[in-house]
């Protein structure tokens, strides 16, 4: 038998303005009022209801494709569905429980609760991230999750590490980042991605990593592998060998926003594999039960999934832009870094006495807010919003202001600060 899983990263970060708890109009979303709508139409709505066409173009069935791939749904966009679209969150928690009905195991994973770089982050941060993480999905689908998606798949063998010791089971990596593997009681070798790994930690622990398939990947994120979900089908079984396991690792956006009725070519290989004797569409706890890992991975750390150099597309003017022409032009990427690390640093374990205030110093390490080619785009100006409302509570709270310290940190940064986010504040 072959085994094969689909798993999407689905995420939005949070868009609220932390001073009125609504989202502000995205005017670049339109006809929808913010993105979150737009996307949730496009995506997360289809995917828990994908349509089957007969051979005339008739709608024949759905599927609610969640309960048969393996999937992530970010806590900060978790939150905004069970607001705006209860519907779509009560699907992805009910496909949870078809999927345990079905295969032993749940099909949905926890992640890092405000999608910070987790190598990046102190340990403090990191615990919390990772712990707020696993609280949500408990209390949204009734039961611990046996893994976490690392935001950007970014890791080091620390985070591994606090995964560990959080209870996670499991997670998957980019193939990229593994270095090297070894059978119990072999040589170091190239990797094969169709088996799981065990990666050891410093500190004594272990944890199984699942590292995706790259072709695959390739071809649903960017090589119009969704254009027919037949040859997707075909194409992920043909990935795996037998008692193997070929994953197929993307931003969920991948089915239906970023691709157009990417939903129905997902649908129609849950369909196909349905009927295919000798391949299994299963999940990666499911496919632990009776494979378990025995192999040892080395990782590359630190590194990520969405920059070449590491961790730097969050910390540094590593290259890493999505307009070419603009390539090498973000040394602001380590200036906001350590102007925030700074903030965090005045602020120490005094953002615990207030939760408005720890949930503001954590939301600012939103990793978007570096993502991006410029200081002044949607994303990073949100992260100094979260920035300046941790100042006014820490000020409020304390006496203290820590604005002085921040924008000397900023430097010239300061014209964003000055301009868009006191803008907000209406003065
Ligand atoms: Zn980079």
């Amino acid at each position: 038998m072959r085994y094969v899983c689909v798993h999407g990263h689905f995420y939005q970060p949070p868009r609220e303005n932390p001073f009125t708890g609504r989202v502000d109009p995205q005017p670049s979303a339109a006809p929808w009022p913010d993105w979150n709508h737009r996307i949730t139409a496009e995506c997360y709505r289809p995917n828990t209801r994908a349509p089957l066409l007969d051979e005339h173009g008739e709608i024949r069935g759905r599927i609610n494709t969640f309960a048969h791939t393996s999937s992530d749904v970010g806590p900060t966009l978790m939150r905004w569905l069970e607001r705006h679209a209860p519907d779509v969150h009560e699907a992805i928690v009910e496909a949870d429980r078809q999927a345990i009905a079905r295969l032993g195991h749940g099909s949905a994973i926890a992640q890092g609760f405000h999608h910070a770089i987790l190598p990046l982050a102190s340990e403090r941060d990191r615990l919390r991230e990772i712990a707020w993480g696993i609280r949500d999905f408990q209390g949204r689908f009734g039961r611990d999750p046996d893994a976490m998606w690392l935001p950007e798949t970014a890791v080091d063998l620390d985070t591994l590490d606090a995964l560990a010791r959080a209870g996670i089971r499991w997670t998957i990596l980019a193939p990229r980042q593994c270095a090297e593997v070894r059978s119990p009681g072999g040589g170091w070798q190239p990797f094969d991605s169709r088996r799981p790994y065990v990666v050891n930690t410093r500190q004594g622990r272990s944890i199984v990593v699942f590292f995706y398939d790259g072709p695959t990947s390739r071809g649903v994120a960017f090589d119009g592998l969704l254009h027919d979900g037949d040859h997707f089908a075909q194409v992920l079984a043909h990935a795996s060998c037998d008692a193997g396991l070929a994953m197929v690792a993307t931003d969920g956006e991948s089915y239906g926003h970023h691709h157009r009725h990417g939903e129905m070519a997902l649908a129609k290989l849950i369909e196909v594999l349905d009927h295919a004797p000798d391949v299994l569409l299963t999940n990666p706890s499911a496919y632990l039960v009776h494979h378990p890992a025995t192999w040892e991975a080395r990782i590359v750390e630190p590194s990520s999934w969405s920059c070449a150099h590491g961790v730097g597309r969050w910390s540094a003017n590593c290259g890493c832009a999505m307009d070419p022409a603009r390539s090498g032009q973000q040394a602001w990427r380590q200036t906001l870094r350590t102007a925030m690390d700074a903030l965090r640093d005045a602020i120490g374990e005094r953002d615990a006495a207030s939760p408005d205030l720890e949930r503001a110093r954590l939301q600012m390490y939103t990793s978007c807010g570096w993502f991006f080619d410029g200081p002044d785009g949607l994303e990073a100006v949100q992260i100094l919003t979260y920035a300046l409302r941790a100042i006014t509570l820490h000020r409020e709270l304390s006496g203290e202001d820590l604005e002085p310290l921040f924008v000397e940190r900023l430097g010239p940064l300061d014209d964003v600060w000055q301009t868009q986010v006191r803008t907000i504040l209406g003065g």
